[in-house]
């Protein structure tokens, strides 16, 4: 262990930026390649979905921007004969830092029922196979998940399949991450995105970043972050940990940068208790209300419900605000304060509000306060959820979602003469449950590791045995491909990074980022082997085999030409007019926004609407601590880049629990101890063993690990109100000296 950073980026970015980019590519590959992500004529980070600044760099990326597009061009490759050499208990017994860095799936392959080995298996074969499965089971028994890496024109033919075979059941990784957002924030202003672009927030005069580490999960929010700086803003920083990317930032662009100059970045770090959020705005409205700072003619013209939810407010209990999130009561006033008398307010957030029982209530009173200063609608202003997977948003615009509306699913029926299923399908946490139960016979993933990202390890993995069939169409292999059903497929596709040519001429796909910018991004590295295919091209050869030549779907002709999908989205979700020809622009174009537009909200009330909520935190139990999971610095969602969290101190080592040092004192245990975790939730335990502890800067009673590794504490109903999005920022724990 060593002394965590305070400051983030610098030399050292680019020391590891070159040290692991080289090591899976090469010089010349790493040159080629790295030059391209994010420029107009390039290809989009598979990394997160922070959007492109008008002015681009010639490096437009970050480090872990970096590692992601190094863990996807690396030349290494996985083919026939790795899986001849390993079984898939060899394999289920390797970590998924080992599976990720064995290289990219070459070729499809098969696991038979009883097989202790994958095995090639033809494409034609392999389609052969899912269609027989569909064709055996109804339409509900089967599941449809979407990682955020999926492209716009893939996402919306794979829920286009979905609907023609009579299902809605599209789990997406958004469930687990922004599902709180997009449900909060409909509620309220009737649209489940934000509001603001990347020039909004650098001009922004006070910016406040909750419940989110920008300097590992979006580093190049820095960049805009040291921008606002420069043009004069206050930064209020809130998070249980005291982030280095929430302190300072060297920019690596720069020579002073590299020097080791860092631009300190939040004038006020916030140290809010784990789940402390909720009362945190709730005090901060109270506050702001008895300041007469609310915006009146904003209110009076666009919103609802001010009376009621002033008068709730109003009655907070400031005591208890202060208990519930660990602060005096002079920071929160400081930061009352700052809100009355700033000019242009942004709040960023992201899985530190998102994650818990009580998510949505908690980004309804973010939104509240936003409201009461009339800061929606207005430039330097607005709500800022950072999205996580680079395309998670876009997804959902193409459909991705177990519950669109009506005007979603008439207009795909209008387009196609196909009759979309009306009644909900499964959400990724009902999904779970419904395999477990035995109501799903096959589950089809296009990307992601749905076993690893998902909570309650041990409850998904049965659930997924319990299936027939398991489909995974992936670049590399994790943990979803040991955790199998019955019969196993794997389906090798092409990246982000990859060319995709069909027909003979070069394809191009699209993605939208937090920020509601959707633009091209085009592939150029010759694919790791001739058998790879596009996500776009996996979707149509199944769809042509599950439907046949009558289906009115013209899927061959997708397959070959994208730009014939994107003509069809056009018709069908608004905002895409002349699709291929803005998508084409240089910076691609924004969607539109109402609330941010015109100050129009399509709400229930035609107003944007303030919500009023009950106060709720987490107390921390006698000799108990409540747990966080999080990110280490080396890792993404849970492809995990390398072993150390470089920012943090912790090095070669992912088996860590960050503890308050007194708590440690009081609990009868030392740093560097080895304890299992045992979590406690309505009466059952669940355990995860082995994990050092070490001494950190967290709230007292509070504790922080990461995930995927702490997944099986997490129990699968232990999940937000409304949005159904596991509650992983906050569970119950002890430490027992390990066995
Ligand atoms: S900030 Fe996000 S999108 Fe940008 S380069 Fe880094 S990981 Fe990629």
């Amino acid at each position: 262990m060593s002394k965590p950073k305070s400051k983030a980026a610098g030399l050292p970015a680019v020391l590891v930026t070159l040290r692991r980019t080289f090591r899976e590519m090469g010089v010349r590959r790493t040159a080629q390649t790295l030059y391209r992500i994010n420029q107009s004529d390039g290809f989009d980070c598979p990394g997160c979905a922070w959007g492109e600044p008008k002015d681009r760099r010639h490096a437009e990326f970050c480090e872990n921007g970096a590692k992601a597009v190094a863990e996807e061009a690396t030349t290494k490759r996985v083919g026939p004969e790795f899986f001849a050499e390993y079984s898939v208990a060899d394999l289920a017994s390797q970590t998924g830092h080992w599976l990720g860095q064995r290289g990219r799936l070459t070729h499809p392959t098969v696991r038979q029922p009883g097989a202790e080995h994958y095995e090639p298996i033809s494409w034609d074969d392999a389609y052969d196979l899912i269609a027989q499965h569909l064709w055996e089971c109804e339409p509900n028994e089967a599941v449809f998940y979407t990682s955020g890496r999926t492209s716009n024109e893939a996402a919306f033919l794979y829920q286009l399949l979905a609907r023609s075979l009579g299902t809605n059941n599209l789990p997406d990784c958004s469930n687990m991450c922004h599902e709180s957002s997009g449900t909060a924030l409909n509620a309220s202003i009737g649209i489940g995105k934000g509001s603001v672009t990347i020039e909004d927030v650098e001009t922004a005069d006070l910016v406040i970043v909750a419940g989110q580490n920008p300097g590992t999960n979006h580093p190049r929010m820095l960049t805009t972050l040291a921008a606002a700086k420069r043009n004069g803003a206050r930064i209020i920083a809130i998070n249980p940990l005291p982030e280095a990317g929430l302190r300072a930032f060297a920019d690596p662009q720069k020579i002073t940068g590299l020097a080791g100059h860092a631009q300190p970045l939040a004038d006020d770090f916030l140290q809010i208790r784990i789940g402390g959020d909720l009362a945190l705005f709730q005090g901060l409205g109270r506050l702001l209300v008895e300041a007469g700072a609310e915006d009146r003619e904003f209110i009076e013209q666009h919103c609802a419900g001010y009376a009621e939810w002033a008068d709730h407010i109003s009655a907070v209990d400031l005591d208890t605000v202060v208990e519930a999130t660990g602060l005096t009561l002079a920071q929160i006033e400081s930061t009352a304060h700052a809100m009355a008398s700033a000019e242009r307010i942004v709040i960023c957030w992201a899985m530190g509000l998102t994650q818990h029982e009580h998510a949505v209530a908690t980004i309804e009173e973010a939104t509240n306060l936003l409201l009461l200063r009339g800061m929606i609608g207005k430039p330097g202003a607005g709500l800022c959820p950072v999205r996580g997977h680079s395309n998670v948003q876009g997804d959902r615009t193409m459909g991705i979602f177990e519950q669109m509306p009506e005007w979603f699913l008439a207009a795909l029926d209008q387009e196609f003469g196909i009759a979309s299923p009306r009644p909900h399908g499964y959400d990724t946490v009902n999904a779970i449950r419904a395999m477990r139960d035995g109501k799903v016979k096959v589950f089809m993933a296009m990307g992601g590791n749905f076993a690893e990202a998902t909570p309650d390890s041990e409850v998904t993995a049965e659930a997924l045995r319990n299936c027939a069939l398991t489909v995974q169409v992936s670049t590399k292999l994790n943990h979803s491909h040991t955790i199998t059903g019955k019969t196993a497929l794997i389906l090798p596709s092409l990246g982000r990074t990859d060319l995709d040519v069909q027909d003979g001429v070069k394809q191009h796909v699209s993605v939208e980022d937090s920020m509601s910018m959707v633009h091209l991004s085009t592939g150029r590295l010759a694919p790791a082997s001739p058998e790879l295919r596009s996500e776009v091209a996996i979707v149509c050869e199944l769809a042509q085999r599950v439907f046949g030549p009558e289906h009115p779907v013209a899927w061959g002709q997708f397959a070959r030409n994208y730009d014939l999908i994107r003509d069809s989205i056009e018709k069908v979700v608004p905002g895409f007019d002349d699709y291929n020809q803005r998508v084409r622009a240089r910076d691609g174009f924004l969607l539109p926004h109402p609330p941010r537009d015109s100050r129009e909200f399509h709400t229930g009330t035609g107003r944007a609407n303030f919500a009023v909520n009950d106060l709720h935190w987490v107390p921390t139990p006698a000799g108990r601590l409540v747990l966080q999971t999080l990110r280490s610095h080396d890792q993404f969602n849970t492809t995990i880049y390398g072993l150390d969290d470089r920012y943090r101190g912790v090095k070669g080592g992912r088996r860590v629990i960050f503890v308050n040092p007194e708590d440690i004192a009081a609990l009868g245990h030392s740093d560097g101890d080895t304890v299992d975790l045992v979590s406690e939730w309505n009466g059952t335990e669940r355990r995860a063993e082995g994990f050092r502890i070490v001494a950190y800067s967290t709230p007292p009673g509070n504790a922080a690990a990461y995930y995927p590794e702490t997944n099986p504490l997490i129990p699968l109903d232990h999940v937000a109100k409304r949005s159904n999005t596991p509650a992983s920022k906050a569970v119950i724990i002890r430490l027992e000296k390990s066995r």
